[in-house]
């Protein structure tokens, strides 16, 4: 491991004040939350920081449920979040998305600012051995394009990356049309969750559209009667403490027995969370059957480009999307 020195700051002005020094010599600074990412990528090398500035302790952890909006506080854990009761119940494709991640123990320590700045698990990415890998070294090439590429992305990508996007919550949160809360040296802003993560396109290293030193305050999901009509459907390859390879989340608000709206969005195929709109106009009106609701989550696979061992996710994230909206049915 590259040695660093770790930064604690009395609050969070005073590590955003040392976060934004990080623009000065590239990557020389970095934050760490719960560590369960970071700490990986230390141990391997693929991250060489000279300082870390510690968000432990400063980041808010309130869960608040108002009358409008669900605010969850960027340093509650993603186990905390999972289990307050309100979440569970009002929002529960939160619950699912967060329960269906990880295990127990990585929930307990991982924060859900964390949580949606994860990197991807290119394993090119993840193993300096490998020269060739655009995310980690721009401009050394790619080394999972005619390489295995059974996990990575169909939708989003460029010649440059093709890695898929990580975090299942992510996916749920804009499915719900979230907005993240962030907060820069003297700025605060919003950023819907939809234009936080950016496509690859020829710089893929940069990955959302944070400015230098700011940070993931809170999450604002707006709270709508139909938020329970959800379903997180979750392909991997065992049962547990696996990344997706393909996901699911639904949120429908029924009118009588057809779909008056319907909120959906990809996991595991995408190089950012993947909203499908096309899916979404094709459903609305529609009944819950698998004769309406298949051709409609074909469209969800307009553009997508298979790389050869993951072209089986052109047609799985359909199934996957007939699943999750059958199940968001006959939820009440
Ligand atoms: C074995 C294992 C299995 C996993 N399985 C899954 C899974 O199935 N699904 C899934 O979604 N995830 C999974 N994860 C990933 C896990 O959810 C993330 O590692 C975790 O959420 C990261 O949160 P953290 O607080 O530990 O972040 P850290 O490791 O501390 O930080 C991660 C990144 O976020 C940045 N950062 C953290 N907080 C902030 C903030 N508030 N503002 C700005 N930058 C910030 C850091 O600088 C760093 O770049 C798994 C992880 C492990 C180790
Ligand atoms: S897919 Fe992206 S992260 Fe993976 S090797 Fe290629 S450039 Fe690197």
């Amino acid at each position: 491991m590259h040695p660093f020195t770790l930064e604690r700051a009395g609050d969070l002005s005073a590590a955003i004040a040392l976060g934004a020094h990080a623009g000065r010599n590239d990557a020389a600074i970095e934050y760490i939350a719960g560590g369960t990412d970071m700490v990986q990528l230390l141990q391997e090398n693929v991250r060489r920081p000279a300082r870390i500035v510690a968000l432990a302790g400063l980041l808010d952890r309130d869960i608040d449920l108002r009358d409008d909006r669900l605010r969850i506080g960027a340093g509650s854990t993603m186990a905390e979040v999972a289990a307050h009761p309100q979440v569970a119940t009002d929002f529960p494709l939160i619950a699912d998305a967060l329960l269906n991640s990880a295990s127990p123990q990585v929930r307990n320590q991982a924060t859900i600012g964390g949580n949606l700045l994860q990197r991807t698990r290119c394993p090119y990415f993840r193993d300096v051995g490998y020269a060739q890998c655009n995310k980690r070294t721009p401009g050394s090439g790619c080394a999972a394009i005619g390489g295995e590429n059974r996990w990575h992305a169909v939708l989003g990508t460029s010649n440059a990356c093709i890695a898929a996007h990580a975090s299942d919550l992510a996916v749920a949160l804009v499915a719900l049309d979230a907005t993240l809360e962030v907060r820069g040296p003297g700025r605060q802003r919003r950023v819907a969750l939809a234009d936080f993560h950016r496509l690859p396109g020829s710089t893929p290293h940069v990955e959302t559209v944070l400015d230098v030193g700011e940070v993931i305050t809170a999450v604002d999901i707006p709270r709508r009667a139909t938020a329970r009509q959800c379903s997180y459907v979750k392909v991997r390859d065992r049962a547990s403490f696996e990344f997706a390879i393909v996901s699911a989340a639904v949120v429908l608000q029924m009118d009588g027995d057809r779909i008056g709206q319907a909120r959906i969005a990809l996991g595991g195929v995408g190089t950012k969370p993947w909203r499908g709109p096309r899916v979404e106009a094709a459903l609305r009106g529609a009944r819950i059957d698998a004769a309406t609701i298949r051709p409609a989550a074909a469209l969800a696979s307009q553009g997508a480009r298979g790389y050869g061992h993951n072209d089986f996710k052109i047609e799985l994230m359909q199934r996957a999307i007939v699943r999750a909206v059958e199940t968001a049915g006959a939820r009440t």
